[in-house]
């Protein structure tokens, strides 16, 4: 059974009147990190060992004789063989011991099965932890239903490759990095089946992926990763913050549109078809005219994940979109979760975070602030999940 509100307020009992903040080592942990101990929480990350450098090593908490912080943001490094057993019982024991809220970033919800996060991890997940799994391209309720009851504008889903009769781009899994993407583009049936036969032989996807691959119209346009906040802890009408928008640099993508036009058409053509690795990202603005829109598609977001999984979205979430000609912005994917984006606004702030907060506010600090005033307020059940 899934893990519900009676059982986390049960754990809460236990906790400590200030919880230490924890996060899988990867895609935004310094982030998390670095918001918490902003706002004088202590952060814990679970590493893998191998990939624990980055917090072991150069981010972690250095301090001096008297015991202040010199350097580094991590204060805790535990490691594991693998990440999947931070969700042991022992470890379990262990993060409820040391009084931690846990935020789910993308590499837990891909490294933890998403069954034993949402029935056995009894740790309180800072966040909505049922709507984790809608981000699943493949489940039944997934994002594409939710937006679509929000009527929140959305690429076209094109019903099979005959059907194929503009710009599409096709979403499956890479063949090998099961997490990664296997995205191709194509304009008619013929160039799906020639990319598609190609990219097999290539190893790049599978066959038996292509047979369920969603496709869709590709928008032509910019892509902006919209960083969300929504508070259940003040007025319904001041729950919705846009903090920050970032893009991504995605390999080979990226390189690929370096290149001036003569240049790319002396590539192969296996080096013509570009992967969408993310490999890092840019912070973005947007021109005021469209914010508005993006704030209503927010709002109708925040109400349509209420309805649907109630308690609804809690705290950080992006809604990545690209924006068409006219600068509509169309969400062609969902993070219910921090999004993979945030660190461009580390410590600096996002932009429009600090213009509500008239100080640096990251999306980890945002989330260690809400956590901080529920603490405060005897309201941790409300941000906790
Ligand atoms: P995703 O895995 O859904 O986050 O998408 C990875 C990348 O594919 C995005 O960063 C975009 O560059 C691109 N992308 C996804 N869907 C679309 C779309 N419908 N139209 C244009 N580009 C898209």
């Amino acid at each position: 059974m899934a893990i519900g509100a009676a059982e986390i307020a049960r754990i809460l009992e236990a906790y400590p009147a200030v919880p230490a903040v924890g996060a899988l080592g990867s895609h935004s942990a310094i982030d998390i990190a670095d918001g918490a101990v902003t706002e004088g929480l202590a952060s814990v990350v679970l590493t893998q060992t191998g990939r624990d450098a980055t917090y072991a090593r150069y981010f972690r908490t250095l301090r001096d004789a008297s015991g202040a912080r010199r350097r580094g943001c991590v204060d805790e490094v535990w490691d594991y063989p693998k990440f999947a057993e931070l969700a042991s019982p022992e470890s379990q024991e262990r993060l409820r011991q040391r009084g931690v809220v846990f935020v789910p970033n993308r590499a837990f919800s891909s490294y933890v099965p998403l069954d034993t996060i949402e029935r056995e991890f009894r740790v309180p997940v800072v966040g909505a932890r049922a709507m984790l799994r809608i981000e699943e391209r493949s489940e039944r309720e997934n994002y594409y239903r939710l937006l679509e009851a929000a009527g929140i504008p959305s690429p076209r889903a094109i019903a099979s490759p005959d059907a194929i009769d503009r710009l599409a781009i096709v979403k499956l899994p890479h063949a090998r990095r099961r997490l990664e993407r296997g995205f191709f583009t194509a304009a008619s049936p013929a160039e799906f089946r020639t990319k598609s036969e190609r990219l097999i032989a290539r190893g790049t996807i599978t066959a038996d992926d292509l047979a369920t691959a969603r496709i869709e119209e590709y928008v032509l346009g910019p892509v902006f990763n919209f960083n969300f906040f929504f508070s259940p802890l003040v007025p319904r009408a001041e729950g919705l913050e846009l903090l920050g928008v970032d893009e991504r640099r995605e390999s080979n993508l990226d390189g690929l549109v370096r290149l001036p036009a003569a240049q790319q058409l002396e590539l192969t053509e296996s080096e013509r078809i570009p992967d969408y690795l993310v490999v890092g990202h840019g912070t973005l603005t947007l021109r005021e005219s469209i914010l508005e829109d993006v704030f209503r598609i927010g709002e109708k977001f925040v109400d349509a994940a209420r309805a649907r999984y109630p308690p609804g979205i809690l705290g950080a979430f992006c809604l990545q979109t690209c924006l068409d000609r006219d600068g509509r912005p169309s969400v062609f994917d969902v993070a219910a979760r921090i999004g993979g984006g945030t660190n461009v606004h580390l410590a600096l702030g996002h932009p429009y975070g600090n213009a509500l907060y008239r100080e640096p506010m990251s999306t980890g600090r945002r989330i260690a602030l809400e956590i901080r005033r529920a603490a405060t307020d005897g309201r941790l059940g409300e941000i906790l999940t």
